[in-house]
């Protein structure tokens, strides 16, 4: 759910990027005629999606003229996403937007791929459209897969046109077992729309984003362990909270809603783990 700056690139230049260089010149003259119908149909969504209203867009309007659904789908995996193909270079230059190379939608993985928020099966006139394509990591973009949303609750965090960051909603507790774990859950601020609201919980639970951060966590408790052992011997549960506060605080100063950042705020907060919790077994 990191928000990204826009693909630099325009619909029109990737679009005549991906059928340059064509053989068949008859098949170059078709997809040379939608090349209007395209933009048109990059423009219409980026309006759509400005206002926060891409999933309500229907397919039927984003037919390419009189190149074939299949053809567009063809044109983005041949000529666009191929190493080779003459688009490669946009593909990529929107691929680099990822921060740190890590997916937007789980913050975590590696972005290899991109996403089209709006799937090209079904929106095959946005196959190749930059502000339609986002930086994902393998597994955010198989379970997204070619899901549209039903409904503005179910609606995809778009990285481009929303900014869910400006505020905290990615928390977390500790579990007070031994070993101790760390889960983490939903809570967006009262003062966002009730939509925005449930699409983060959305996007958390689609995304499985919470068994991803407890197991983000453990790791990071059991490194934590013998430094927590030594600070706890010489100044207790006090400087045990020191260390994760300001640990809390350089995470916040990075991003926000990360899990490292959930996970100190919560295990500073907890008295329980500082006074000794944190030991494993
Ligand atoms: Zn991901």
């Amino acid at each position: 759910m990191w928000s990204l700056p826009k693909p630099q690139h325009t619909a029109q230049e990737t679009y005549e990027a991906a059928i340059s260089r064509m053989r068949d010149k008859d098949l170059h003259a078709v997809y040379r005629s939608a090349t209007g119908t395209v933009t048109a149909a990059a423009a219409n969504y980026a309006a759509a999606a400005e206002q926060g209203l891409a999933h309500a867009l229907l397919g039927e309007h984003f037919e390419a003229g009189a190149v074939t659904r299949k053809q567009m789908i063809t044109l983005y995996d041949d000529r666009m996403a191929h190493p080779k193909g003459p688009a490669r270079h946009i593909y990529n230059a929107i691929r680099a937007r990822a921060p740190y190379d890590r997916c937007p939608s789980c913050g975590h993985r590696d972005a290899r791929t991109l996403d089209h928020v709006l799937p090209k099966t079904k929106f095959p006139a946005l196959a190749v459209t930059p502000l339609n394509l986002v930086p994902a990591c393998h597994e955010c973009n198989k379970r997204k897969g070619n899901q549209v949303a039903a409904s503005a609750e179910t609606a995809a965090v778009h990285p481009y046109y929303d900014s869910f960051d400006t505020d905290r909603w990615l928390h977390a507790a500790v579990e007070q077992d031994r070993p101790p774990a760390v889960r983490y859950f939903v809570e967006a601020p009262q003062h966002w729309a009730a939509a925005d609201q449930a699409r983060a919980r959305h996007h958390f639970d689609g995304f499985g984003l919470g068994a991803l951060y407890t197991a983000q966590a453990a790791q990071e408790l059991a490194n934590l362990e013998y430094r927590l052992g030594r600070l706890a011997a010489a100044g207790g549960a006090d400087g045990v909270r020191d260390f994760l506060q300001e640990n809390a605080d350089s995470c916040r100063h990075a991003r926000l809603n990360s899990w490292q950042t959930a996970m100190y705020v919560a295990l500073s907060e907890s008295d329980w783990f500082c006074d000794g919790g944190f030991k494993l077994g």
